[in-house]
Parts: structure tokens; C-alpha cells; sequence
């Protein structure tokens, strides 16, 4: 794949990948930090930046059935949470298109 092109953040709340401290997301597209990943608390964010997805594949969780992808840092390769791509109980749509990121895997950057 080449080098990757890095974005940065421009913000005083960052949170990068715990291995490689590439930014991945801003404190401030936290839309709820009442998620459990499989290393504990996470996070469901707006956006995130510098991932890299991997193949759709159907998960069954508490809320629910999903259609969920694992995400990636870009930069290291290691798994950083996840992406839900479609959510099949009306009430958990809001989290279509949206982004977990597991907190034991995080840094804040700044
Ligand atoms: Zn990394």
C-alpha cells in the first residue's frame, strides 16, 4: 500500500493508537462513552481518522444484530475497535456509519 498519508487532528483532546500514538479520533465526535468493547469501555464516535476497515461480517451483541467491520490503525495495523455498517433493531440505526474505538487501546495524544 505505500506509505500512508497521515491526517492530524487539530485539537487539544486526541485520542491516537495506543501502539504507534497516530491520531485517530477527537474527544470532542464522542457521541457516547457508554459502550463495552471486548478490552473493557469504549467509546462511539462520529468519525475517526487514519483507519483502515476490514471485511463486513454479522455480530450478534447485546443491543442486537449488526452488520459490524473491525477497524484498524493505518499506521501499525492493530485492531482499534470497531465500525457498524448496519444495525437491524430500529433502535440502535443512530449507530449506522458510526465508530467504536476501545479505550484500553487508546492514547490521549496531547
Ligand atoms: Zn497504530
Amino acid at each position: 500500500m505505500g506509505l500512508a498519508y497521515n491526517v492530524y487532528l487539530n485539537s487539544n483532546k486526541i485520542y491516537g493508537c495506543k501502539s504507534c500514538k497516530t491520531h485517530l479520533a477527537n474527544q470532542d465526535d464522542i457521541i457516547s462513552r457508554n459502550f463495552r468493547g471486548q478490552h473493557g469501555k469504549a467509546y462511539l464516535f462520529d468519525s475517526v481518522v487514519n483507519i483502515s476497515e476490514g471485511q463486513p461480517g454479522e455480530r450478534n451483541m447485546t443491543t442486537g444484530r449488526h452488520i459490524v467491520r473491525d477497524i484498524a490503525c493505518k499506521q501499525c495495523g492493530d485492531t482499534v475497535g470497531w465500525k457498524y455498517d448496519k444495525a437491524y433493531e430500529a433502535s440502535e440505526k443512530y449507530k449506522e456509519g458510526k465508530f467504536i474505538l476501545e479505550a484500553e487501546l487508546l492514547c490521549q495524544v496531547t
